[in-house]
């Protein structure tokens, strides 16, 4: 194939198919309440923030601020209607759960462009991923409600009591959906709080949840920033957290709860190693590590952000690696093409930045295709770093973003040396067409979930987590169940 006759291809079929999904018929307030016990209501100081679109900058809604008033009244809402919920059969509760999966899919949507307006990842990604993933989640846990005996025998399972949940802006369906699914399955009520650059779909949630019935209080939805996620986590009345965020605010939240008898589940950052043999399907394996760092512009915590490849192959990889970020296609989220969408928000746009700057000045020798970026918004092109080491600032730290840093190694016991060389232990993967060499290395990797050749692969009924300074507790699967039950 001539040198760029693929990229061309693309963007021809690009340039005549491009039709951005339409935003008729999606239901946008122009103002959005807090949804406490049952109602959406005002916040008690009266203040909104404004929810940005980060392909465009433009504003999109005014989202309530929770300060520490309405954080207590969406607590007490919670303790009121615990008893009510709990005592109920685990069949009526699974009803519900149910109802909400139902909903969600008949809704997807309106969910699927909400979700792409207010984060700024591909529609392609939010209708095909993130929507039907958290209807699956629902699904698979109001299964559990009623069989909960047999996910603890001889033991059992009672329900915490109030759960406080805050959820970053990276799934912001998704993560509302792996955090309520199994706390209602097992009886918990619940205090959720969204992430403030992307309130919008945990919203329409509430919407959802309103209108399919489920009884007052069980689920309340506070929206606000930092500050109203730490009234949550310090609220007395609250008796566990879980949290999905960055490592620094989960040890916040670890020091906060520290002496109290609050329970707390933490899925924090991660740096994850994606590791290509030479005995690999090579095209295949390129394919993966593309959708590993690429997928969702790299805000995910268990991106394969390192990629490590066995000398004898490190320059073929490479090439083939570079031709195929040229065809990736960088811009508007709500087209249906669009492989790379929109930074999330300025500050995180910033933080990445400074990353590549630091990589850089690290000696790192960059490779970023050329793409005609838009003016508006927040975007940042596909980014390779090599000639890079285990010291480096850009192999140590998260980024959370579309940059790849790679290494290469020649033995086994090298590379793994290497990918545990990190303080995050949450994902991993591994490329190569020899069974043993997978298993051993699932055994020796220290990491919450390892996938082999294949990347960024989830489902409901598997238990996801971490290690190290990745956090603890597992989401997902029968483990998820745990976290939200104690034995008397
Ligand atoms: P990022 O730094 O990438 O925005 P965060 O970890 O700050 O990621 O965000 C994840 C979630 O944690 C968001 O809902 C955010 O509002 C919330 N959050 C931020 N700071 C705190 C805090 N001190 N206490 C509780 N929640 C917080």
């Amino acid at each position: 194939m001539k040198k760029n006759e693929n990229k061309d291809m693309f963007k021809a079929a690009w340039n005549y198919a491009a039709a951005p999904e339409s935003t008729d018929h999606i239901n946008l307030q122009k103002q959005y309440d807090l949804y406490i016990d049952g109602k959406f209501i005002k916040p008690v100081k009266g203040k909104y923030f404004d929810t940005i679109n980060p392909s465009n900058d433009k504003k999109i809604a005014s989202v309530a601020e929770a300060t520490a008033e309405d954080v207590d009244l969406a607590v007490k809402a919670a303790r009121k209607a615990f008893k009510g919920w709990a005592n109920l059969s685990g069949k009526d509760r699974g009803k519900y759960i149910f109802r909400i999966a139902r909903l969600i899919q008949e809704r997807a949507r309106e969910f699927a462009v909400i979700e792409s307006l207010d984060g700024g990842k591909p529609i392609r990604e939010s209708r095909d991923i993130d929507i039907p993933l958290a209807a699956n989640h629902f699904f698979y846990y109001a299964g559990w409600a009623d069989k909960l005996e047999y996910a603890f025998p001889n033991r059992k399972p009672k329900p915490l009591g109030v759960v406080g949940q805050i959820i970053p802006w990276n799934f912001p369906l998704l993560m509302a959906a792996w955090k309520l699914a199994p706390a209602l399955a097992t009886g918990n009520t619940i205090v959720l709080k969204p992430a403030e650059s992307t309130p919008l779909t945990a919203l329409k949630l509430a919407e959802i949840i309103n209108d399919c019935g489920l009884p007052k209080g069980v689920v309340n939805i506070v929206t606000g920033a930092g500050e109203t996620g730490a009234n949550i986590v310090n609220h007395p009345d609250i008796n566990k957290i879980a949290f999905t965020g960055s490592t620094g605010v989960g040890k916040y939240i670890a020091k906060a709860i520290a002496g109290t008898d609050k329970k707390v589940t933490l899925e924090l950052g991660g740096k994850g190693a994606n590791i290509i043999f030479e005995d690999a399907a090579i095209d295949q394996a390129v394919e993966g590590i593309v959708n590993a760092i690429f997928f969702n512009q790299g805000h995910v915590c268990c991106a394969g952000s390192r990629l490590f490849v066995q000398e004898s192959v490190a320059g073929l990889v490479i090439q083939k690696l570079k031709a195929r970020m040229e065809t990736l296609i960088v811009g508007d989220p709500l087209d249906k093409n669009t492989d790379i969408g929109a930074i999330n928000s300025k500050k995180q746009l910033q933080t990445i930045q400074n990353y590549i700057k630091i990589g850089l000045s690290e000696g790192g020798e960059i490779y970023q295709p050329e793409c005609s970026l838009p003016k508006e918004g927040n975007w940042c092109a596909p980014t390779l770093f090599l000639n890079v080491s285990q010291s480096h600032k850009i192999v140590q730290e998260e980024i959370f973003g579309p940059v790849l840093t790679v290494q290469t190694f020649r033995t086994i016991n090298e590379v793994i040396e290497k990918a545990n060389n990190t303080p995050y232990g949450l994902s991993a993967g591994v490329w190569t067409q020899n069974g043993a060499k997978i298993f051993h290395l699932t055994q020796r990797l220290e990491a919450g979930v390892i996938w082999a050749n294949t990347f960024n692969k989830f489902d409901a009924t598997s238990p996801f987590g971490g290690y190290k300074e990745s956090g603890f507790g597992r989401e997902g699967g029968l483990q998820g169940l745990k976290p939200y039950v104690k034995f008397e």
